[in-house]
């Protein structure tokens, strides 16, 4: 369906070195571009060099996802050029991550994904508990709240989404969802 999680995580550099994550997230990418596959990316404090692997390999009609993205808006608008969905995880809910509500606020929301990443990072009022996948309601209200529309156009416009990315999964979505993201016009007539 997709390949990754891969990336570059330049927090970790001692542990695995630059060069080694450079040639093995290129081998990913080239990989997804040849399959056709999305790509799941992970990207932590490396922007210019994650950017420019991407400008470099990615495809922009196969694309993928920056997954838990906690970069900066600079960063996603670019990466959403680039054929490229932005994931928002129970971070967003935390006090000092401003930035990433207006992210959250300004990027397209046919852009944007939705995730817990649980077991971590789980979203206010849970805090500090394992997280669940249950808990990805309250990254959609955070978004709902941010742009001030409802928690149901978060996540019909995110669901289809999903789909639109993951087009492998789109046989498998059940009739209710199907209909429904039809009903709204949310997907294009081929995605499903
Ligand atoms: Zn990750």
């Amino acid at each position: 369906m997709a390949i990754g999680e891969t990336g570059l995580d330049y927090h970790y550099r001692d542990s695995v070195p630059v060069e080694i994550q450079h040639e093995r997230f290129k081998r990913h990418l080239i990989a997804a571009r040849e399959l056709e596959l999305p790509v799941i990316i992970h990207t932590r404090e490396a922007k210019q060099e994650t950017l420019a692997l991407l400008r470099e390999y990615s495809d922009p009609r196969v694309g993928g996802v920056l997954h838990c993205f906690t970069e900066d808006l600079v960063m996603a608008r670019e990466a959403v050029r680039l054929g490229f969905y932005i994931s928002l995880s129970g971070i967003i809910t935390f006090r000092n991550a401003a930035s990433l509500r207006e992210l959250a606020r300004q990027l397209p929301l046919d852009r944007l994904l939705i995730e817990t990443d649980s077991p971590y990072l789980a979203p206010v009022p849970y805090r500090g508990k394992p997280n669940e996948p249950a808990w990805v309601v309250q990254v959609a209200e955070c978004i709902a709240q941010e742009r001030g529309i409802t928690v149901d156009e978060v996540a019909m416009q995110t669901t289809a989404n999903f789909y639109q990315l993951f087009r492998a999964a789109a046989p498998d979505a059940p009739e209710h969802v199907r209909e429904a993201l039809a009903n709204a016009e949310l997907l294009s007539p081929n995605a499903l």
